[in-house]
């Protein structure tokens, strides 16, 4: 057989098995969306039987045999092919080198895990959950084991989520970003300029349904291949011409509503940018978390908190809300759209402190993969940190180590995508803006088409070719680096609350 039959054989089985797994995450959208209350127990064992049809057809031996005389054959595969390949040979050993045993337990023990964490957090009880992250972290330990990551088990962790990362990377990374970060929101949490809390209040649902509708389709998201719904956590599932979306409405919080909305669109956006031929193959899969998080966040951040995007907006806005927008200022909307206060609770972190949260887990994860770090002395480790990066105590572990559901089903490892995924987005806003200086004008007349054209171009149709530092080092010219994330968290924020010891308001001198 030539390989170019068996190439054919290999991506034709790859789709396959990516149908099925999408196939699962439409059932587990339809979950978190349609389900009726008493459907839960079929739709676990619907799922559980999907799970092992897919897990039987992505450890199926023929893989195994395309995938050793392919890379037999290296010489004469393409770039395009070799990349093909390479994350089938990684898919494949994930789903053939654990034992059947330890998946099972290891499914069973994440779903005690949850339980355990949901009664410890309502409880303040960290002592009861304890012994559920000693198991969670054994676990995690056994599994690198298995796929020959030995001695180097946090970083399989990483990289199991960013494919190229590692902890070392990461360490540099986050050290640097922390040096200028802390002295900033010291800055700003010392400014005498304050978000007014109690702006906006009273927006019918109805109204900012429609709103962020526009909204989001006016950023490019396509609604012939997509749709959006509500969930009591907004999320972004599917892939290709069939994307998922969700958000959440609450009539006294509108922009939370908008800017989770637009946080998922620039998932999707990545996702719809995918190529459709090859869903599932590395020519059409997303490069990583941190690099879907970059996608999400620039949407969210960089364009969508812009003065551009709301010269836009803003008259729109006040058009379907003519009541609600009525006291507040230009200025009092955008300072309650780019409102700091820091928190010790990550969800409800501002963009700039919420860096500092991922910090402090990667810290923690990191030395309690080394050992240097004991489970009993997590809490206490966890205050300390908080009190140091965020200025922050926490008054019990509900609002400390207790308060994420991570760890409790052994997800480490997860935490640093977000955190480069803002790095990454900073860094590509400026290569953008060096290529076209006035993105922002093409925001307030409402196009956005450039920058997703430029990011399909670059990031989307790339799909899993280049990993995130590689897909940096292409599109930006450079290492990826935290400077450019400074840059943009001083220029907005630093700026409109006078922190970088000038007036606040300067942006709205600026014009
Ligand atoms: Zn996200």
């Amino acid at each position: 057989m030539s390989h170019e039959t068996v190439y054919a054989e290999l991506t034709d089985w790859i789709k396959r098995v990516h149908a099925l797994g999408s196939v699962g995450e439409l059932l587990a959208w339809d979950e978190q969306v349609n389900l009726p209350p008493g459907a839960a127990e079929q739709r676990a064992s619907q799922l559980a039987a999907l799970a092992g049809a897919q897990h039987a057809a992505a450890s199926d031996p023929r893989i195994g045999a395309w995938l050793t005389a392919l890379e037999g054959e290296a010489a004469s595969l393409t770039a395009d092919q070799k990349a093909v390949v390479k994350n089938a040979r990684r898919d494949f050993d994930r789903a053939t080198k654990l034992p059947e045993e330890f998946v099972r337990e290891k499914a069973a023990q994440g779903s005690r895990g949850y339980h355990a964490w949901a009664r410890a957090k309502a409880g303040d009880d960290f002592a009861s959950y304890a012994p559920v992250l000693a198991r969670n972290l054994e676990l995690a330990k056994r599994e690198a084991g298995y796929l020959d990551w030995a001695g180097r088990e946090y970083d399989y962790m990483v990289d199991k989520h960013d494919p190229g990362m590692t902890a070392a990377v990461i360490g540099g990374l986050f050290d640097e970003l922390k040096r200028d970060l802390v002295p900033l929101v010291k800055a700003i949490a010392a400014s005498k300029l304050k978000p007014r809390s109690d702006a906006l209040r009273g927006f019918p649902i109805d109204g900012q349904r429609a709103f962020l509708r526009e909204v989001t389709q006016r950023l490019g998201f396509d609604y012939d291949r997509g749709r959006i719904d509500v969930s009591l956590h907004p999320f972004c599932t599917g892939t290709g011409s069939d994307v998922r979306m969700t958000t959440r409405f609450k009539e006294d919080e509108p922009l939370d509503s908008l800017f989770s909305a637009i946080h998922e669109t620039g998932h999707g956006l990545y996702e719809q940018g995918l190529r459709a031929d090859q869903l599932g193959t590395a020519l059409g899969i997303h490069a990583g978390m941190a690099v879907h998080e970059s996608q999400s966040r620039l949407w969210e951040n960089q364009v969508a908190r812009s003065r551009g995007f709301w010269r836009c907006f803003e008259p729109r806005l006040r058009e379907l809300f003519p009541r609600q927008t009525q006291g507040v200022s230009s200025d009092e909307l955008y300072l309650a759209i780019n409102a700091v206060t820091p928190t010790l609770i990550r969800v409800d972190a501002d963009e700039v402190t919420y860096n500092l949260h991922i910090i402090l887990r990667f810290e923690l994860e990191k030395k309690l993969f080394t050992g240097a770090l004991a489970i009993g002395d997590l809490p206490a480790a966890w205050r300390e940190s908080a009190e140091g990066l965020l200025g922050l105590t926490p008054p019990n572990d509900r609002e400390g180590v207790l308060q994420d559901v991570h760890w409790s089903d052994g997800a480490f490892g997860y935490f640093p995508s977000y955190c480069l995924g803002n790095m990454l987005a900073a860094q590509l806003w400026y290569r953008a803006l060096s290529l076209r200086p006035d993105l922002e004008k093409d925001f307030a007349g409402g196009d956005f088409t450039w920058l997703l054209g430029w990011l399909r171009e670059n990031i989307h149709a790339q799909g899993r070719r280049f990993d995130a530092l590689q897909l940096a080092r292409r599109v930006t010219g450079e290492e990826l680096s935290p400077r450019h994330l400074v840059r943009y968290l001083r220029e907005r924020y630093g700026r409109l609350y006078g922190a970088e010891g000038e007036k606040g308001w300067v942006e709205r001198a600026e014009g």
